[in-house]
């Protein structure tokens, strides 16, 4: 067929039924990954980008039930099949009013407001007095009290301080965000239990202004003004269901329980800038502070309490609202009943034009791009999941509770979660994952071209490297991958374009900061929408799961190394748990060698080999969970209730907590997990040599 006629056919089909951004000529058939490669636009990057940032739109607001419509709406636009959304109800906060004012030694009332910059539209919202600062679930007080330093809020600085005979029993204690990030909830339930009757948390120029650059609206960092708002629950005393707390419904209603659970704060708290922080600590007298306390500002730290006293005054709403996830799919043809699914929160504090919309503008590129391959013909073994999730800044809401409905059959059926939350603060990218899924994430940055570098993401990532090989990072749960990894036992990766990001959860976060001061171009979104895609079309289509278990096992020798020592005075002999973490990678070497080297499977090989890859994830978590935290069912990573992560979780609590009874125990669930893997491998193996 001559050229000219077989393009006038594809304008003319393009025309007849292909809609809005589909409307060009059909590709000729070609490869997909070459489509996911070209197909990402700045343009309509951009143009998601502004809608997601529009308005503010927490969790539970009109904006953000708008911006439910809108995802769907692209997601049917862009040939996504079983489109729909899943509601779940939640307690959600939210601020009415607040004030917070010295009255000694001096009389001042704080502004709570971050200033306008004229160039900046987005940044006029606290000219309405209705708008104030807020931690979500902070209690509802009014206090006036003597106020405490206590530095970053951490379990040693509340121990420093019990050490220099500080009480802080019916203080407020002010504390700073910290670097490297520690969840504010912890900061809150410290002062809580310390007997505090109130908290305040600022951002210190140290962590996030000037001390680390140029600020907003000159740079990526904090201004004066700025303010970090989140979230307080404390998540860690019981995740998961139920996320409507001790409210029930009766009568078609929800009302209020009479037992406030014991994972909402009982005191009140409020975030706070710099600029009004310093109001308060640098009239503090006592102590000065211990090496390390001192912050950015420019005059000496004191510890109090006192001479200031603070009246603090804190008034949220708390309510029954929806948590609203969309999902869509495009479904898979030889594997279609297993699930590879992808997701990103849509709910922000405020803008959220980092966090989450850059993600958000990303998935929804890789949802056309990945629409624009299966109309060219290009249909995945597997069912690819995309999930627009709600209430992640709140309580991890919608991914947890899609996770728990969907419980069962993602135990049997989920492959891989890939996450983006945060998709692009800067221009360095940084990947983690479960450790089987490492080598596969290294591979396919290789495919991807780094804007700034010149050569492949990998390249870029690898130079910033001390040893030359990009270090893919272990996740553990602080965003929306949480359920996946370490409730259901789901490989999972999480990506992010990172850098100085001091705007982080303040109304800063907003289109200006990201289009003008670090994505200009949106060069980086648009990377991120390509990598994303090519990721997840490998996960779905690869005949056999890229999982290298045998990467995971040598890791997991690491870490029993590491436990082992942990406590020098008294360390352990974890022998057993060592021999079956041998066994196990000495079958995952022989698997991966006899797949490196052997001839492809057929469709039904590779199909049961594919299952038993799964299940070796699976084989990592146990049913008993943390003690305390049963939703943590994963035995080698757990979030502390800081974040940070906590490494073979259970040896690690019982050590911390002197519990040594239980370690050979949880030795013995070890030795079962990694016996298990190791049988999965072999059964596998075994499976390549019928079909041979
Ligand atoms: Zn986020």
């Amino acid at each position: 067929m001559p050229a000219g006629k077989a393009t006038i056919q594809s304008v003319l089909l393009a025309a007849l039924c292909l809609p809005g951004a589909y409307a060009v000529p059909r590709p000729a058939r070609q490869d997909p990954e070459s489509i996911l490669l070209s197909l990402p636009s700045a343009e309509i990057y951009s143009r998601h980008l502004l809608n997601l940032t529009e308005e503010p739109h927490p969790a539970g607001s009109r904006r953000n039930m708008e911006l439910a419509d809108y995802v769907r709406d692209r997601f049917i636009e862009y040939g996504l099949e079983d489109v729909h959304f899943h509601d779940t109800p939640a307690l959600l906060s939210r601020s009415v009013s607040a004030s917070v004012e010295l009255v000694a030694p001096v009389r001042l009332r704080l502004k709570l407001a971050e200033d306008p910059y004229p160039a900046d539209k987005d940044s006029f919202l606290y000219r309405d007095p209705r708008v104030v600062p807020y931690h979500a679930y902070a209690r509802s007080g009014d206090v006036t009290a003597e106020t405490v330093y206590a530095n970053s809020g951490s379990p040693e600085d509340f121990a420093a301080l019990r050490k220099m005979n500080i009480n802080l029993r019916g203080k407020i204690v002010v504390m700073r965000y910290s670097e490297p990030y520690s969840y504010r909830g912890y900061k809150v339930w410290l002062a809580e239990t310390h007997g505090a009757a109130g908290a305040i948390i600022y951002s210190d120029p140290q962590d996030d202004g000037y001390a680390q650059g140029d600020a907003y609206p000159d740079g990526p960092l904090g201004p004066p003004s700025h303010v970090q708002l989140g979230s307080i629950v404390y998540d860690w005393l019981g995740p998961g269901e139920p996320f409507t707390f001790h409210w029930e419904r009766g009568g078609g209603t929800w009302k209020e329980g009479t037992v406030r659970d014991r994972q909402l704060p009982k005191i009140p708290s409020i975030p706070m800038s710099y600029e009004d922080a310093s109001e308060i600590l640098s009239r503090l007298s006592g102590p000065a502070v211990p090496s390390g306390w001192q912050g950015g500002l420019p005059f000496t730290y004191h510890i109090g309490p006192g001479p200031v006293r603070v009246h603090l005054r804190v008034e949220n709403s708390e309510r029954i609202g929806t948590m609203r996830n969309v999902l869509g799919a495009i479904r898979g043809t030889a594997e279609r009943d297993k699930w590879v699914v992808i997701g990103n929160h849509r709910d922000a504090w405020v803008y959220g034009a980092v966090d989450p919309g850059s993600g958000t503008a990303a998935m929804l590129e890789v949802a056309r791009s990945l629409g624009a391959a299966l109309r060219a013909g290009f249909r995945p073994r597997r069912t690819i999941l995309f999930a627009d999730w709600d209430a992640e800044e709140d309580l991890l809401g919608g991914s947890t509770s899609w996770a728990e409905q969907q419980r069962d059959r993602l135990l049997r059926d989920g492959v891989a979660y890939v996450n983006v939350d945060s998709g692009v603060s800067g221009h360095d990218f940084s990947g983690g994952s479960t450790p089987a899924l490492a080598g596969f994430l290294q591979d396919a940055t290789r495919s991807v071209h780094d804007p700034d570098g010149g050569g492949s993401v990998y390249d870029a990532w690898a130079a910033r490297s001390r040893d030359g090989a990009p270090v893919v990072e272990d996740i553990v749960g602080a965003t929306d991958y949480t359920a996946f990894q370490e409730n259901i036992g789901m490989s999972c990766i999480d990506m992010s374009f990172g850098g100085p990001y001091g705007v982080y959860h303040s109304e800063y976060d907003d289109y200006f900061w990201i289009s003008r001061i670090v994505d200009q171009g949106f060069r980086y979104g648009t990377t991120m929408a390509r990598l994303w895609g090519l990721v997840t079309w490998r996960l779905a289509n690869a005949t056999v799961l890229p999982m290298r278990y045998s990467d995971y096992a040598r890791k997991v020798l690491d870490y029993l190394g590491a436990i082992e020592t942990k406590d020098a005075a008294r360390p352990l002999a974890l022998e057993q748990a060592r021999s079956a973490a041998r066994r196990w990678r000495d079958a995952a070497l022989d698997l991966e060698t006899r797949l490196r080297e052997g001839p492809v499977p057929d469709d039904a090989a590779a199909r049961q080999v594919n299952d038993l890859l799964v299940r070796v994830e699976r084989a990592m978590t146990d049913g008993e969970g943390l003690k305390g935290r049963p939703f943590f069912k994963h035995l080698i990573y757990a979030p502390q209730p800081t974040y940070r992560e906590e490494i073979l979780p259970r040896l690690y609590e019982a050590i911390e907590t002197g519990d040594r009874d239980s370690i050979p125990r949880y030795e013995a669930q070890l030795v079962a997990a990694f016996d298990r893997a190791a049988l999965l491998l072999r059964q596998a193996r075994g499976r390549l040599e019928e079909g041979a």
